[in-house]
C-alpha cells in the first residue's frame, strides 16, 4: 500500500498537500540507507493524526502553513532551512528562538513518525537519532564557556578566587533579580527537557520516563517552589522581644554565606547540581559544583547557567574525581554540601573539621516499608514494587528492606511477584520501559554480592533468576526467607531487590525497622492512620511517606535530610533555603542617654534589686510580674547613675 494512495482521508487536521508536505520533509530529515528505507517509503504518516490531535491550535495553524509550503519548496530549500536551524545560536535572540523551535519541531514530528512506527526501536533507535543530527553519542550540549577544558587549567585556589569574587557580585543582586534567572532556568529547562533526558540517559542508562520523573519534574518543581517562596523565605523575619528589653526590635536577616561546595553523586546526576546550585543562588551564593566522576553531564549544567545569563564564574563546574574534591575544600569554602556515600561524608566532614568548614551531608539509606495487615494489599505492594525499583533501585530513599504483617506476607508477595513479573525493563527512547539499568559496574558487584550472601544463608529467590550476576540490566530480585543476618537486610544494596521478611506486631516492627546504623526515610502502609503516626513518630528516620512511598522528597515544601549515618543537616523547603544562609540576629535599639541596667557599675545595692526583679521576672504570677515592674524600675533608675553617685 502506497501511503500517497491513501493522503486524501488519512487526517483530519491535513490536506493531501500539507501531507505531502510532510512526505518531502520526512525525506530531508529521514533520507534512508541501506538498512532504513526513507521515510516517504514507509507508511507512518498514515498516523500523524495521533500526534497533530494533541497540538494547541495556534501551532498546529502555523504547521498547516509551513507544510503547505513545503508541498511546492524544493527539497533543497527545505534542506537549507533545516541547516540554518542548527546555527540557530549565531542569531539574535527572537530569530534564534524561532529556529531553534523550528529544528526541534520539524525534526522532532519526523523522529516521532518514523520511530514509533519501527518495528526494532531498541535496534535503530540511536541509528535514527545519528541520521537526523541528534547524535545519541554526542552530547547535545557541548562545553563551552565556563567549562571543564577551563578548570582543568585553573588550580583549586584560582576557581575559589574567581567563586569568592562571584559571590560579592550575587550577593548584589536583590532575590527578585536572582529569581529571574530561575524562571529563565525553568522555561529553558522545560524546552529542552527531551534533550536533557537524552543527556542523562547517556550517562546513567535509566529508562526515559525515570530520568522525566525523578530529574526533569523534581528539578522544575524545585524551581517552581523557588519562585514562590524564596521572597518570603529569606525576608527579614521580625522575632519577639521579651518585656525585660522593653523598647527594643529583634530581627533575623538571612544572608549569604558566600562560597558553596557542592558535590554530588552519579544517582540523579541531573537533579542533584540544579537542585542544590539554585537554592544555593537564590539565597545570594557563588557555587562550584562537583559532578560524580561517573555521570558527569559534560557542559550541560554550565551551559544552560550560560544560556540563562549568569556571569561566568557563578556557577563553576570541576570535573574530576574524589582527589579534586578533597582540592577544593582545602579552598575552605563557606559551606560544602555533600550528596554521597557514608564512607565518603565521614572523610569529607574529617577534611572539613581541621578548617571548620560548616558541612550538610545527605548521606545513603537502608530504608523500610512496613506493611500492616489492614492496608489495602494491592496499593501496598505497587508503591513497595515501584520503591524498591524506582531508577533501578539507585536512589538513597529506595525500599530496602519490606517488612509484612505475617497474617498477609503470602497476599502481598503473590502481588508484588505478578507486578513484577510484568515489568518492562530498558534504556529506551520512548518512555515505554518501567526502569532501565545500573549506571557503575562496582554497584553491580555489590548487589551480586548481597544476593550471593542472602541465598547462600538460605533465602529464596522468587523473581529474577535470568540474571547473570553480571548484565547492568539488573532484573527485579524479589527475596523470600530473608533474615536480619544477612547483608541485604541491613548492608545498602542500591539496586533492585525487594527482600521480604514478616513481622508479628508493631512494637516489633519498630525496634527492627530502628535496629540499622542508617535513618533516611521509611514508609508505612495501613488503614489505620493513629497507627501509621505513631509508628511515623517511633521511626529513627528524617522522613516518613505514610500509605505512599518516597513521597517526602516530592514535596518541595518540606525539609529532607535523614538521622544516623543518613546524613547532617536539612535541604528543600524554608529549612532548606535557610541552611545555605547565614542566619544574622539583630537586636535594635534608639540611641539615647539611656544606660542599661545590666552595664557598669554594680554595686551591691544594685545587685540586690536585680536579685528581687529577677525572682520577679521568673516566679510566674500577677504579684510577681508587679514586683519584676517595680523592682525593675528601682534598678533602671540606679543604672544610670555613675559610681561616684552611688552612695
Ligand atoms: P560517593 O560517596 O562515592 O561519591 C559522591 C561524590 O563524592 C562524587 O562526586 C565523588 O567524586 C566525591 N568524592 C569521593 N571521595 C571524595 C573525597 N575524599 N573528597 C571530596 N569528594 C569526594 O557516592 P556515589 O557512589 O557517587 O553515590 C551513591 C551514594 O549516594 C549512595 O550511598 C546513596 O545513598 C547516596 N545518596 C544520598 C542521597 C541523599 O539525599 N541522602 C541522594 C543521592 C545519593
Amino acid at each position: 500500500m502506497k501511503p500517497e494512495l491513501l493522503l486524501d482521508t488519512c487526517s483530519k487536521h491535513f490536506n493531501a498537500g500539507q501531507l505531502k508536505g510532510v512526505l518531502k520533509l520526512g525525506d530531508v530529515v529521514i533520507p534512508g540507507d541501506k538498512h532504513l528505507p526513507k521515510f516517504s517509503e514507509t507508511e507512518f504518516i498514515l498516523d500523524i493524526d495521533r500526534m497533530l490531535d494533541y497540538m494547541e491550535e495556534e501551532d498546529l495553524e502555523g504547521l498547516k502553513i509551513l507544510m503547505s509550503l513545503f508541498h511546492y519548496a524544493p527539497k533543497r530549500l527545505i534542506s537549507f532551512i533545516l541547516k540554518l536551524s542548527e546555527y540557530h545560536s549565531s542569531f539574535p535572540s527572537f530569530i534564534a528562538t524561532l529556529l531553534r523551535m523550528l529544528k526541534l519541531g520539524l525534526k522532532g514530528i519526523i523522529f516521532t513518525l518514523y520511530y514509533s512506527g519501527l518495528e526494532d526501536q531498541e535496534k535503530y533507535g540511536k541509528q535514527i537519532l545519528n541520521t537526523i543530527g541528534w547524535d545519541a553519542q554526542t552530547p547535545s550540549y557541548q562545553p563551552k564557556g565556563n567549562t571543564m577544558t577551563e578548570n582543568v587549567k585553573l588550580t583549586p585556589s584560582q576557581i575559589s578566587k574567581f567563586s569568592k569574587d562571584a559571590s560579592k557580585q550575587i550577593r548584589e543582586l536583590t532575590i527578585e533579580q536572582r529569581l529571574k534567572y530561575v524562571t529563565a532556568l525553568k522555561k529553558l529547562i522545560l524546552r529542552e527537557k527531551e534533550i536533557i533526558i537524552e543527556r542523562i540517559q547517556d550517562d546513567t542508562k535509566k529508562s526515559k520516563s525515570d530520568a522525566l520523573v525523578s530529574e526533569i519534574f523534581g528539578v522544575l518543581d524545585h524551581l517552581s517552589f523557588l519562585e514562590k517562596e524564596t521572597k518570603k523565605a529569606l525576608a527579614d523575619e521580625k522575632i519577639k522581644t521579651p518585656i525585660a528589653l522593653l523598647g527594643k526590635k529583634s530581627r533575623i536577616y538571612y544572608e549569604p554565606l558566600g562560597t558553596i561546595l557542592i558535590i554530588s553523586p552519579w544517582n540523579y546526576p541531573f537533579y542533584q547540581a540544579i537542585v542544590p546550585i539554585m537554592a544555593a543562588f537564590v539565597s545570594g551564593n557563588a557555587s562550584i559544583y562537583k559532578p560524580s566522576e561517573f555521570t558527569p553531564l559534560t557542559g550541560l549544567v554550565e551551559d544552560l547557567m550560560k544560556r540563562i545569563g549568569m556571569n561566568q564564574h557563578w556557577v563553576q563546574v570541576v570535573y574530576g574525581d574524589g582527589q579534586i574534591g578533597s582540592q577544593l575544600i582545602d579552598q575552605r569554602p563557606d559551606k560544602i554540601f555533600f550528596t554521597g556515600s557514608v564512607a565518603t561524608g565521614k572523610k569529607i566532614m574529617q577534611q572539613a573539621a581541621s578548617q571548620l568548614i560548616p558541612v550538610e551531608l545527605e548521606l545513603g539509606g537502608k530504608d523500610p516499608s512496613i506493611v500492616f495487615a489492614d492496608a489495602n494489599i494491592k496499593r501496598a505492594a505497587s508503591g513497595v514494587v515501584w520503591g524498591a525499583l524506582t531508577n533501578c533501585g539507585q536512589s538513597c530513599t529506595s525500599v530496602e528492606r519490606v517488612y509484612v504483617q505475617d497474617t498477609c506476607v503470602d497476599e502481598f508477595t503473590a502481588e508484588v511477584k505478578s507486578i513484577v513479573d510484568e515489568i518492562k525493563q530498558s534504556r529506551d527512547y520512548d518512555g515505554d520501559s518501567d526502569f532501565g539499568g545500573m549506571t557503575t559496574s562496582n554497584q553491580v558487584a555489590i548487589v551480586k554480592n548481597h544476593l550471593d550472601d542472602a541465598i547462600s544463608k538460605g533465602a529464596t529467590l522468587l523473581c529474577g533468576h535470568q540474571w547473570d550476576g553480571k548484565n547492568e540490566m539488573i532484573p527485579a530480585l524479589v527475596l523470600t526467607n530473608v533474615t536480619e543476618e544477612m547483608l541485604i537486610a541491613h548492608e545498602e544494596t542500591f539496586g533492585p531487590i525487594i527482600p521480604i521478611m514478616g513481622f508479628n506486631d508493631e512494637n516489633e516492627v519498630i525496634s527492627r525497622a530502628n535496629n540499622s546504623p542508617y535513618g533516611l526515610s521509611a514508609s508505612v502502609w495501613s488503614h489505620d492512620l493513629k497507627r501509621c503516626d505513631r509508628v511515623a513518630r517511633a521511626l529513627e528516620v528524617g522522613n516518613v511517606s505514610i500509605n505512599n512511598v518516597m513521597l517526602t522528597e516530592g514535596n518541595h515544601y518540606l525539609p529532607f535530610g535523614g538521622q544516623k549515618n543518613s546524613g547532617i543537616g536539612r535541604y528543600k523547603g524554608v529549612h532548606g533555603l535557610r541552611s545555605f544562609c547565614n542566619m544574622k540576629s539583630i537586636l535594635i535599639d534608639s540611641d539615647s542617654k539611656k544606660i542599661e541596667a545590666n552595664w557598669f557599675p554594680y554595686s551591691k545595692k544594685k545587685y540586690q534589686l536585680f536579685s528581687k526583679m529577677t525572682d520577679g521576672a521568673f516566679s510566674g504570677g500577677l504579684i510577681n510580674f508587679l514586683k519584676f515592674a517595680i523592682f525593675g524600675t528601682l534598678t533602671e533608675g540606679l543604672s544610670q547613675k555613675r559610681r561616684s553617685q552611688l552612695k
